[in-house]
């Protein structure tokens, strides 16, 4: 029987089509047709979660009080260790009742907060380019965003003084991220402190999401919004276990800062979800206080495929600043193409998936993002494969 008489909602018909949509279907072709594909488009760590967190979450599995259903708000033990995590990362002290709550990831987070404070209407600050999520939250609950334009010659950063001050003010939320995915971008101390200022005097909710907290390299330290004093009053940061610890199948994320905030996103997931598995609770509880070398292997990791990729794409012609964290590099495509068609062809001619960097919106054509999550061989045997095919920087692909 047809549904045509069933239709989904307005708020998911707001979503901008899917640019990974297309890429999905070459890639099936590609894989029917026996090629031996290299994906680099996911940002999915290839790494395995240290064992002292996969033993711990064994002895949670077979404890019976780990079975039923989990506290709403965390087990109080989670949110301790969060608490703790954060003093030691950033010598700042929050209360672990009200002022840390464990997420189904951080990805959940982010979208259900939209939910929970964006009306129909409501004008929302992003980045352009931006984590997806961070659009696509607003969008579902309906909000007007308003792109905030991120460039090269910035460095990436936003620019507050672009955003018309009528716009400021009307403006409710502002989504950002540093160190960025996709741009790899870091921002400075005194970013911070300009953003809290403007947030301040506009009366914005500051929503920081600082996934990359950890994977920073060559002695780089980011920068935590919370850091920043005043912040906790009008803001609150999202953070992951899926990059640092790689757990990203595991689901778990928390996020911190003003209670108020935190209240409203817990009062609508306690409509939605009963939290976290207490036995992941556990097993995140141990990732956060592992020895430092664990963070710092993964770290190296991807540092050194950074270089390994900078310096064999530096011999096509692409001249590469290192990023100082993430898991990315972020590329200009081929000079005169855009982002969907050089990734196609780039994926027709070499069987190498990169993601275009206008899924990301549209502060991201002229881009396409690296995910370094191969090893070395395959890593070098991508870029065999992009020298065998002419694909350089500074001449066009021939299609
Ligand atoms: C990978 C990533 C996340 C992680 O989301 P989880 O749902 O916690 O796995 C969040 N934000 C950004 C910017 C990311 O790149």
């Amino acid at each position: 029987m047809s549904l045509d008489w069933i239709s989904t909602a307005d708020r998911l018909k707001s979503l901008p089509p899917y640019v990974f949509a297309r890429l999905d279907e070459l890639k099936a072709n590609a894989r029917a047709e026996g090629v031996d594909l290299i994906d680099l488009g996911m940002g999915n760590p290839d790494g395995a979660t240290p064992d002292p967190v996969i033993d711990a979450a064994i002895r949670a599995l077979q404890d019976v009080k780990n079975h039923g259903y989990p506290p709403f708000e965390g087990t109080p033990n989670f949110r301790a260790s969060i608490t703790n995590w954060y003093e030691r990362q950033y010598n700042v002290v929050l209360d672990p009742n009200g002022e840390a709550l464990p997420l189904l990831g951080s990805k959940e987070g982010l979208t259900h907060l939209a939910l929970a404070y964006i009306n129909p209407g409501d004008l929302i600050l992003v980045p352009s380019p931006a984590y997806p999520p961070h659009f696509r939250g607003p969008l579902i609950a309906g909000a007007e965003i308003y792109p905030m334009m991120l460039s090269a010659q910035n460095d990436w950063l936003i620019d507050l003084g672009a955003i018309p001050d009528e716009v400021a003010d009307r403006a409710k939320i502002m989504y950002f991220n540093y160190p960025s995915n996709p741009t790899t971008a870091t921002a400075p101390r005194e970013f911070f402190e300009d953003v809290v200022k403007f947030a301040k005097k506009h009366e914005i909710l500051l929503v920081h999401d600082q996934a990359y907290a950890e994977l920073a390299f060559d002695g780089y330290k980011p920068t935590s919004l919370l850091e920043i004093p005043g912040a906790k009053d009008i803001g609150v940061e999202f953070h992951t276990l899926s990059k640092t610890y790689n757990m990203a199948g595991w689901r778990v994320g928390f996020v911190v800062g003003n209670r108020h905030v935190i209240q409203g996103l817990r009062t609508l997931k306690t409509n939605l979800d009963y939290g976290l598995f207490s036995a992941i609770q556990c097993a995140a509880e141990t990732a956060l206080q592992l020895p430092d070398r664990y963070v710092e292997e993964v770290r190296e990791r991807y540092r050194s495929r950074r270089d390994f990729l900078i310096q064999g794409l530096g011999e096509l012609g692409w001249t590469i600043p290192q990023p100082k964290a993430t898991m990315y590099l972020w590329i200009p495509c081929s000079v005169g193409m855009d982002s969907t068609t050089f990734a196609l062809s780039v994926l027709q001619k070499t069987g190498i998936v990169v993601t275009p960097g206008n899924a990301f919106g549209a502060g991201g054509e002229g881009y396409v993002r690296i995910s370094l999550i191969a090893d070395h061989n395959r890593m070098s045997e991508a870029l065999n494969r992009l020298k065998n095919a002419g694909i350089r920087y500074d001449s066009p692909i021939v299609c």
